[in-house]
């Protein structure tokens, strides 16, 4: 879970219109308002084209997305189209959190708030560090084993490989004759390592809060800068990792 930046409320959900399908949702319940194809295209543009809650990827058409309604639609039903309700969500995470009601019980609101002050990521498994941590946690389902927490693993174990195999062929640059296809290697797969993880990419904040945690990492960086080769946008996208790694 990364915290998102806003969006504009599209121009064409005009309040006229937010008044008349809440209206028509007020009336009956089954009528699914929210499902315009211009609403999840600008919901799906705040989180990049990324569930809000898991970051798995559901831009494939939108086909995979749903509108999710931090408060429950249910309960909040004036809130149905309210823009700063509405999320981008899979349909897991939309299922789990089902009728949860956040006016009771808050949850991690992914614009709102910064995950990391309510929760804490060890060994692929997020911890609540405050009570609206542990809730999301609960509500969410964020360490589904299956689904989550194995992809977790996975996404980390690969960058832990690539950065120990960069570490390597960065001591046998040090170790031999200078050469410019090894350099050029060595700052091409950095680059493809850090990219993984800025806030755009799946799991980010799994490939972000692993590749700034690894020794070989730094190691790797230390050398770049030394010989001259870390350059101001290694330094921008290293930014932006630290802005959604959980250190
Ligand atoms: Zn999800």
């Amino acid at each position: 879970m990364i915290q998102l930046t806003p969006v504009l409320r599209p121009t064409d959900l005009t309040d006229e219109l937010v008044q008349q399908l809440t209206d028509r949702f007020k009336a009956d319940k089954t009528q699914r308002v929210w499902n315009e194809e211009f609403i999840k295209t600008a919901l799906l543009q705040m989180s990049s084209g990324k569930c809000c809650y898991c970051e798995c990827k559901i831009n494939e058409e939108s086909k995979y997305m749903e509108v999710e309604h931090y408060r429950c639609k249910d309960i909040y039903e004036d809130e149905v189209l309210l823009w700063s309700n509405l999320l981008p969500s899979c349909k897991r995470c939309n299922g789990t959190k089902h009728n949860h009601d956040t006016g009771v019980e808050p949850i991690i609101h992914p614009v709102n708030d910064d995950p990391r002050n309510h929760l804490e990521l060890k060994a692929y498994r997020f911890y609540g560090r405050t009570l609206i941590g542990k809730t999301t946690v609960e509500v969410i389902n964020l360490n589904e084993r299956e689904r989550l927490q194995r992809k977790r693993f996975e996404v980390g174990a690969e960058i832990k490989e690539r950065l120990d195999e960069l570490e390597i062929q960065m001591r046998d640059y040090l170790e031999s004759l200078p050469s410019t296809r090894k350099r050029r290697n060595i700052i091409h797969k950095l680059r493809g390592i850090i990219q993984q993880g800025q806030p755009n990419e799946e799991y980010a904040a799994t490939v972000s809060t692993e590749i700034l945690r690894e020794d070989s990492y730094h190691f790797v960086k230390a050398e770049l800068i030394n010989l001259g080769w870390w350059d101001d946008d290694f330094q921008r996208l290293e930014d932006e990792l630290a802005k959604i790694a959980f250190l």
